[in-house]
Formats: structure tokens, C-alpha cells, sequence
């Protein structure tokens, strides 16, 4: 061997036994039939074998399931044939006891003097904690995203999503528009801005807090009026938007109705001594396919909510 072994005691056979012996991550060789050759101490223990020898000659279709002895025996074929090493693949494996645990493998070809490929090697490290840690940084992100678009005060979509939703739920309608299938008049979607009449009072009155319940029973009426695919945003102050997919502005319509006529009959009770408060709101509704683009169809319904204001409030323009 061409082990230099004059400047230090490590021969190459200590060498080995120290890998075979103590190395974490776990090795083994193969013949050209999967097949072990040889095999690591941590490779043997993952399977409840002290001695990796007694490996020697079977396979992994003694040791892993079914499906992942079969993966990895096609892998070794196109290894084999292809030369090309597979480097930090991410394996799941299925414990028979229902535990689920992740390696990064990687596998080589092994050549023999004339380059042909006479087996494969390859070293897998259990990456289960690292995984466990994504999972749950990927479940935080996701928590933090969905937290990102809601509303503190209501629990409704805030304002910085309905910006977001309503540039792609115009994009979508856009490609739709592109594909042909405009002709539906329902292909199209509309939108509600909605403003509480006189709120300064409820606060003026009753107080901040006071005045904060009745955005919350306000949210809870929007949302209960509106169908599964609608979205309700509580854009700031007393000022919301739903945004009301597959709904032509007659839709829009009917639906800005039966939000006012809710409102009307949801009685608000903030204070024993008086009686329950009646809140109006004031409505706008612009539809997309009347508009050029989403600055249009925002300014519209804004404009006719300011219509509603000017004209008495309690009412849809
Ligand atoms: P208008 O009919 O013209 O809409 O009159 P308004 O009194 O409702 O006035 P406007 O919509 O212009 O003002 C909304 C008020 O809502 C202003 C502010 O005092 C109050 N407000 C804004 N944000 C909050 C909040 O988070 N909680 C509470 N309680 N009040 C808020
Ligand atoms: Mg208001």
C-alpha cells in the first residue's frame, strides 16, 4: 500500500479498524449484487448486530423494508452503470415500531484496475435531530406567515394580505381571462369597501375598549354573511374590504345588502343601562371586469363608499 508510514504509528489497518470500529456514521461496501463486503460497527448496530461480519453476504433486503431495499438496490444498478456517485441524498426510513428516522447518504461506484464497476460504497449519517429542528422552524415559519396577514383586534385578514390577495386573485382572473373561458359573467370578481357610520361616537361614548368590541362583532357579522370563498380584511380603523371571487358586481350587490341588513339586526349591547346600539355602515362596490386594473377597482369602491357617506349613510353605491 502506498501509506506513508514513517513520520507516524497509524498503519492503514488501524486506520481501517478505527473507522470500522467508531465511526458514527455508518459504512459499508458492496459486490456488484448489493451484497455486503464489509461493513461498520454503527451500520450493524442500526440493526441490533454487534458483529458487522455476520453481515457479510446478505443484503439490504434482510434489514430495511421491502420498498427501501428496492430503492436502493435500483440506485446501486445506475451507480454502477453510470459511475456517478449520489452525494447527501435525504432517505426516510419507516421504524417497524412506527418512529420515523432521516439519513443523508451518499454512495460511490467502486472500480476495480480496469474501471469497471465491481460494487458500490457508500456512508449515511442520521440527520433525525436536524430534521426535527427544520419541521418544527418550517412549522414556526408557517405559524408566523399566517400571523402576518391577520388582524390583531378582529382575527379578519389585515391590511398588508388584502394587498397581496387582491394583486393575485386579479392575476389569476387575468390568465382565466387569457385561456378563454371569459365569457362566463361570472368570471370576474368584485369588491366591497365597507366603513362604520359615526363610530367616533360608540368610542366618544362608551369608550376605546367599548369601541374595540364593536369591531370585533362587526368582523363576526362580515365573516358570517359571506360565502367560504369570500375574504373579509379589517383595512384599518373602522374601514373593511371582502373580496368577493366569482362575483359580478350584481352579486356584489345583493351581498353588500344582506351585510347591511345584518348589521341592522345584530344588536350590539355595550352598556346594562341603555339600549342595545344600532350601527350602521356605509358600502362601495367596484367590480373588476368594469375596471383596468386593481388601483381602479380599490379607488372605485372607495369612491362610491365616499358616495354612500355623502348621500346619508346606511347604504351601498
Ligand atoms: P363616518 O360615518 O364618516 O365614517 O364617521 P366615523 O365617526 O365612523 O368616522 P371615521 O370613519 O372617519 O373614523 C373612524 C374612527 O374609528 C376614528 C377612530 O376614533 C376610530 N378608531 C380607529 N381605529 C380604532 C380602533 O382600533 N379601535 C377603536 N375603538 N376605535 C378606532
Ligand atoms: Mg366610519
Amino acid at each position: 500500500m502506498g501509506n506513508d508510514n514513517k513520520h507516524h504509528a497509524f498503519s492503514n489497518e488501524m486506520i481501517l479498524e478505527i473507522i470500522r470500529n467508531y465511526s458514527n456514521d455508518t459504512i459499508y461496501f458492496k459486490d456488484a449484487a448489493s451484497r455486503f463486503v464489509w461493513n461498520s460497527r454503527a451500520h450493524a448496530a442500526q440493526f441490533g448486530v454487534d458483529d458487522p461480519s455476520e453481515m457479510i453476504g446478505k443484503t439490504d433486503a434482510d434489514y430495511f423494508p421491502k420498498d427501501f431495499a428496492a430503492r436502493a438496490r435500483k440506485e446501486e444498478l445506475e451507480i454502477m452503470e453510470t459511475k456517478i456517485p449520489l452525494i447527501s441524498n435525504i432517505e426516510r426510513l419507516e421504524k417497524p415500531d412506527g418512529g420515523v428516522v432521516w439519513y443523508s447518504a451518499s454512495k460511490y461506484p467502486v472500480l476495480d484496475e480496469k474501471g469497471k464497476a465491481i460494487g458500490t460504497w457508500g456512508i449515511s449519517r442520521n440527520i433525525t435531530a436536524l430534521k426535527t429542528v427544520e419541521e418544527e422552524l418550517s412549522r414556526t415559519n408557517e405559524k408566523l406567515k399566517r400571523l402576518s396577514q391577520i388582524d390583531d383586534l378582529t382575527g379578519l385578514f389585515n391590511r398588508r394580505y388584502f394587498y397581496e390577495m387582491i394583486e393575485k386573485t386579479a392575476y389569476q382572473y387575468d390568465r382565466r381571462a387569457r385561456t378563454g373561458s371569459a365569457d362566463d359573467p361570472k368570471n370576474t370578481f368584485s369588491l366591497i369597501s365597507l366603513d362604520i357610520d359615526y363610530f367616533k361616537k360608540i368610542n366618544d361614548e362608551f369608550g376605546h375598549n367599548k369601541g374595540d368590541d364593536v369591531l370585533r362583532v362587526v368582523a363576526g357579522v362580515l365573516t358570517a354573511e359571506c360565502r367560504k370563498s369570500d375574504m373579509v380584511f379589517r383595512i384599518g380603523g373602522d374601514e373593511f374590504m371582502m373580496l368577493l371571487p366569482d362575483t359580478p358586481l350584481k352579486g356584489a350587490k345583493v351581498q353588500a345588502d344582506r351585510v347591511r341588513s345584518a348589521l341592522a339586526s345584530a344588536p350590539i349591547i355595550l352598556d346594562d343601562q341603555k339600549d342595545p346600539i344600532r350601527l350602521t355602515a356605509s358600502m362601495g362596490i367596484s367590480c373588476y371586469a368594469d375596471s383596468g386594473d386593481v388601483a381602479e377597482l380599490i379607488h372605485i369602491a372607495d369612491e362610491r363608499l365616499y358616495t354612500s357617506k355623502n348621500l346619508g349613510r346606511d347604504r351601498v353605491t
